[in-house]
């Protein structure tokens, strides 16, 4: 198949339109229809009950609209960039390393000057115009905007949902009673001005995210329930770009996949992703050459899927360390850390700065108790060439080594405190909605069919009278208003063949399809109150006591079999 029939099928049946499309639309921009919404929804509550209820995360939701210092902190404002290159001739503007991918095993490490060069060696022109192509610029990917009028407080549209969740960890981890692990989600949407998106919903300018963020003890990167799946298999591209499929447990000891925890969330990434739907055989892990990684992260792996497209990155699991706890402790001066408590209180020797009180006296007068007690809250690294510099009453004094003296004192402590490590496992909501529709597609002889998993289906079930007279529209629209009070989302159709209206189903993915036909209103031959339950995927029938009927849709879309009703 090719993705234009794909996307054709969506804008016609209602899961995605073009944005502003009346005024032309804007390229990496496009709304999300009836059916589209429902089926992101239903994407979204697995998403959350797998980490939620699997998991017991807790989830937030935070601002788009962040003030710069978040940014600067982050090291967005300056590594949050592509490479551009604008043609000489119709002033298109490209991503220097999407023109490249034949040239490079991987563009994405290269730099401007790497870039041009293979620009100049290999004759790369427009491809739009075959134009000559300018200079390799860097082109920061954030929206800047203001904050309330004037220009004096400049904020930007996130590019990323986490850095919410790293800005607000002083308060989750107060909530989570100062303990490690927490686990925090939050899904939205990001921003990214990105320079010239050509690949449906693959690449769009704002784009709902789908974030976990797990704070971890740096030194305990294991997890409760990691013996429960070491044994499971991983089809893994590690940096030596050898492809293997081995169980977890292999790929921790043999030092391929860093640690237990960040393991553990590739292959729940795994399990979740082909619970939505994702074809497990299209499905692979590949980790970032070091040169290739985020300026955050220590290890990452991408969950790449098999697409008409070729193999895209539809998941990122990086093992962010402590970057962003560091970088927000350091711009916002705010504790970031955990104070890890020791299982027995530890007995250490610690060097301790101590004022001289006799010689501080006659020179300080009624301020030296104060200029003492601000030496003693230094500490002995902040001795400068003898010299050590302390504030007061706002203005800098330098205290000479004779009015101090170094001692080392025998303390018991409790704990220390050590700033979280961060495993980031961050789904890209609308390549995961892409990605679930393209493996469900199927087409033979201008049939076409979504088997789309009943738990993310935007309708579960249809529901169709017959004929529209003799009593069948009643008794189909009464069974309909049960089903979608009970909560299980059904359609009602009564326009066109029977055939027409199961074609219509099998088209937007929908499972099974209930239809009222005489037999369900004849009393003497045993079929009175039942209807045909029909199964997409393998087009049988059965008769179902209407009665019946609820249990039955529940326990199908809990994942019973059809062949065994
Ligand atoms: P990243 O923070 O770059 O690892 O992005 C996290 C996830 O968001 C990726 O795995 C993609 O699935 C998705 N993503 C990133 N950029 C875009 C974009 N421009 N449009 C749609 N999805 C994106």
């Amino acid at each position: 198949m090719n993705a234009g029939e794909l996307l054709s099928l969506c804008k016609r049946r209602g899961f995605i339109w073009p944005s502003f499309e009346i005024y032309g639309g804007v390229a990496g921009m496009y709304d999300y229809g009836p059916l589209g919404t429902v089926l992101k929804d239903n994407i979204i509550s697995m998403w959350r009950n797998a980490y939620k209820k699997g998991e017991g995360f807790v989830e937030i939701d935070s601002e788009t609209v962040n003030p710069e210092q978040v940014f600067k902190a982050s090291g967005h404002i300056d590594e949050f960039s592509d490479f551009v290159v604008y043609c000489q001739g119709c002033n298109e503007p490209f991503r220097a390393d999407h023109l490249v991918g034949d040239l490079h095993p991987n563009p994405d490490t290269l730099d401007a000057a790497g870039l041009k060069s293979l620009f100049v060696e290999n004759g790369v022109r427009c491809p739009d115009c075959d134009g000559e192509l300018g200079e390799v610029e860097e082109f920061n990917l954030m929206f800047k905007t203001n904050i309330g009028p004037g220009s004096s407080r400049v904020g930007y549209l996130r590019p990323e949902t986490a850095q919410g969740i790293f800005v607000n960890f002083p308060h989750l981890y107060r909530y989570n009673r100062e303990k490690l692990p927490l686990g925090v989600i939050q899904h939205g949407r990001g921003y990214r001005n990105e320079i010239s998106p050509r690949q449906g919903i693959i690449r769009l300018r704002e784009f709902n995210m789908m974030e976990v963020e797990l704070f971890v003890d740096p030194e305990d990167k294991g997890w409760v329930r990691y013996p429960t799946i070491k044994d499971e298999t991983l089809r893994l591209v590690p940096e030596d770009g050898r492809e293997r499929s081995i169980t977890v447990s292999e790929a921790v000891s043999e030092g391929i996949i860093a640690n237990e925890v960040l393991a553990y969330f590739i292959w729940f990434t795994k399990d979740l992703l082909t619970r939505l739907g994702v074809d497990g055989e299209r499905l692979r892990f590949r980790q970032h050459l070091s040169d290739e990684m985020a300026h955050y992260a220590m290890d990452c792996w991408d969950a790449e899927v098999l697409l008409s497209y070729g193999w895209t990155e539809i998941v990122g699991i990086a093992d962010r360390g402590c970057w962003d706890l560091t970088q927000h402790a350091k711009w916002s001066k705010q504790d970031m850390s955990h104070f890890k408590r020791f299982d027995e209180p530890k007995e250490i020797e610690r060097d301790v700065l101590k004022a001289k009180y006799r010689e501080l006296g006659p020179l300080f007068k009624g301020d030296a108790k104060e200029i003492a007690r601000l030496i003693e809250e230094r500490a002995l690294a902040d001795v400068d060439n003898g010299v050590l510099k302390v504030e007061f009453n706002g203005e800098m004094l330098d205290i000479p080594e004779n009015l101090f003296e170094a001692v080392t004192v025998r303390e018991k402590i409790s704990g220390e405190k050590v700033v979280p490590h961060v495993i980031e496992p961050s789904h890209g909501l609308d390549r995961i909605f892409y990605t679930i529709l393209e493996h469900a597609y199927r087409r033979d002889d201008d049939y076409t069919v979504l088997s789309l998993r009943p738990e993310v289906a935007p309708i579960k079930v249809g529901v169709f009278p017959l004929m529209t007279r003799d009593g069948l529209d009643t008794k189909a629209e009464e069974i309909f208003r049960m089903l979608n009070d009970a909560g299980i989302d059904a359609y009602y159709d009564d326009s066109g063949s029977i055939g027409k209206r199961y074609a219509r189903m099998d088209e937007v993915g929908t499972p099974w399809c209930v239809t009222v036909d005489y037999e369900t209103l004849e009393e003497d031959r045993g079929t009175k109150d039942t209807v045909t339950l029909r199964d997409r995927d393998s087009s049988e029938q059965r008769r179902i006591p209407v009665v019946n009927l609820l249990n039955v849709m529940q326990s199908l879309i809990k994942g019973e079999d059809f062949a065994s009703l």
